[in-house]
């Protein structure tokens, strides 16, 4: 990122009124500039919108980064099947806290960008699919689709020639896998939500089976500024692969924890700068740069920039962009014991890899922290994460090893202290709870 100060690599788009308390209200949206981008699209074909936002190089907020114009150019067309749109606001990868705060304090970006969206794969029936706890949120956001629909924004003839357009709000149950797309297609149907084979893709059958597009809230309330502002203006930040601003949620041991909108590629030692660094008189153990289930860092990463590329080939993945750091006071089996047994409570049982597998790395956890494990143990985490890695139905399982992989790889001593010492370094009180 240069030598600029760290302020300057701030780019508010989507958090720029944040701070104000009507922020989520359709007059406020209007006074920024919401709702420009939106004849703008409505003017293009639909095919036409479609080639600029993958001009763009917007790729999917959600964490696999998949480029968002491919996703909406395997819709079919003409196929004679309704196609629907579904925005996976189920937020619930550990650590990461930006859809919900983006849906709380500025709603209407999400509507216009989902009134774009299904101008261009020609859908008049858009899905958001929110985590259940959070009701001011749920509150909030009906309140914000009710507003669009009295000024015309959605209903009868929301997409002008194109039609009609209705927005339903559905608030999930809470389970961690209904944010796994097919999960989510089957829950919102009314079904007990477990991922689906794939492929079919739900591009090709999705929601009722027909051709559907998931994306994340992010993504979709990211698409009005792009189709307002230019995808070159959107393409001057960030790099070639991964270009524009995005959504960071710092959280953990840092003096400022919150959302940061930055441009992809910025590193963690400059969000530091920004957030006041860690609490003071501490410093940086390890840190997760896309939530717990992608494989951790330690101090060693400060300068990896945070894109797609820049974290893959640090050896792990950008995933939901949630920095969550820990200081040197933080006992990593702990962290690992904690982040396992949030997996294993939301393994939904499909596949015995992950649903036993997760089980049993709890159990090995659990007895290493308290001290009564033995070093051969250490062997066996690994042995069960590999029969987890790759050999699950869907990606909770190889989300559930990653930390496992990578807690061994920069902290191994630390498990085999615990072993040796028989309890933990950082707690003994700890130790002697599970005695
Ligand atoms: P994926 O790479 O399998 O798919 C990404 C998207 O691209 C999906 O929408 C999929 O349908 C589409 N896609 C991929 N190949 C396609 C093809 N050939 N044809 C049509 N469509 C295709 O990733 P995933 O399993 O959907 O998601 C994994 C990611 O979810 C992880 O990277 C993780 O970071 C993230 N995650 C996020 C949260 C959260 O709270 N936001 C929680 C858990 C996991
Ligand atoms: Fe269910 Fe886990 Fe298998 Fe995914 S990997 S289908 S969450 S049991």
């Amino acid at each position: 990122m240069g030598e600029q100060s760290p302020e300057k690599l701030l780019t508010p788009v989507l958090s720029a009124s944040w701070d104000q308390e009507d922020s989520w209200t359709l007059d406020n949206y209007r006074a920024h500039g919401g709702y420009r981008a939106l004849p703008k699209a409505l003017a293009m074909p639909p095919d036409e919108v479609i080639a600029y936002v993958k001009d763009s190089g917007l790729r999917g907020r959600g964490g696999a980064g998949f480029p968002t114009g491919m996703k909406w150019q395997f819709i079919p067309q003409g196929d004679g099947k309704p196609h629907y749109l579904v925005v996976n606001a189920d937020e619930s990868e550990p650590g990461t806290c930006k859809d919900i705060p983006l849906l709380y304090a500025s709603p209407h970006a999400l509507i216009e960008g989902i009134v774009i969206a299904c101008h261009a794969i020609r859908s008049h029936h858009a899905f958001v699919y929110l985590r259940g706890e959070v009701v001011p949120v749920l509150r909030r956001l009906q309140a914000a689709v009710a507003e669009a629909y009295r000024a015309g924004y959605l209903g009868k003839g929301a997409l002008g020639a194109g039609g009609d357009l209705d927005i339903t709000v559905h608030a999930g149950a809470g389970a961690y896998i209904c944010g796994e797309e097919t999960a989510l297609l089957d829950s919102l149907e009314g079904r007990r939500g477990q991922p689906r084979l794939r492929p079919p893709f739900p591009a090709v059958a999705g929601l009722y089976a027909c051709p559907t597009v998931v994306n994340n809230v992010e993504s979709i309330a990211s698409v009005p500024a792009i189709i307002d502002r230019g995808k070159e203006w959107f393409r001057s930040m960030g790099s070639e692969k991964s270009p524009g601003f995005t959504l960071y949620s710092l959280s953990g041991h840092v003096a400022r924890p919150g959302q940061y909108e930055a441009p992809l590629g910025i590193t963690l030692r400059e969000l530091l700068d920004l957030s006041g660094g860690m609490r003071p008189g501490h410093r940086l153990k390890f840190w997760t740069p896309g939530g717990s289930s992608t494989p951790m860092f330690t101090d060693e990463h400060l300068d990896v920039p945070l894109d797609y590329e820049g974290v893959g080939a640090a050896g792990s993945m950008l995933g939901t962009k949630a920095l969550q750091c820990f200081d040197e006071t933080t006992c990593v089996v702990r962290a690992v014991t904690r982040w396992t047994e949030f997996y294993a409570h939301e393994s939904c049982g499909k596949c015995t890899p992950c649903r036993e597998g997760t089980y049993w790395l709890v159990q090995l956890l659990r007895d290493i922290e308290a001290g009564k494990g033995l070093l051969s143990d250490i062997d066996k985490l690994a042995d069960i994460a590999d029969n987890i890695n790759g050999k699950s139905f869907c990606a909770l399982g190889d989300g559930a090893a990653s930390p496992i992989f990578s807690s061994l790889k920069y902290f191994r001593e630390e498990y085999e202290q615990h072993i040796t010492q028989r309890g933990c370094p950082f707690d003994p009180a700890r130790s002697t709870a599970w005695a």
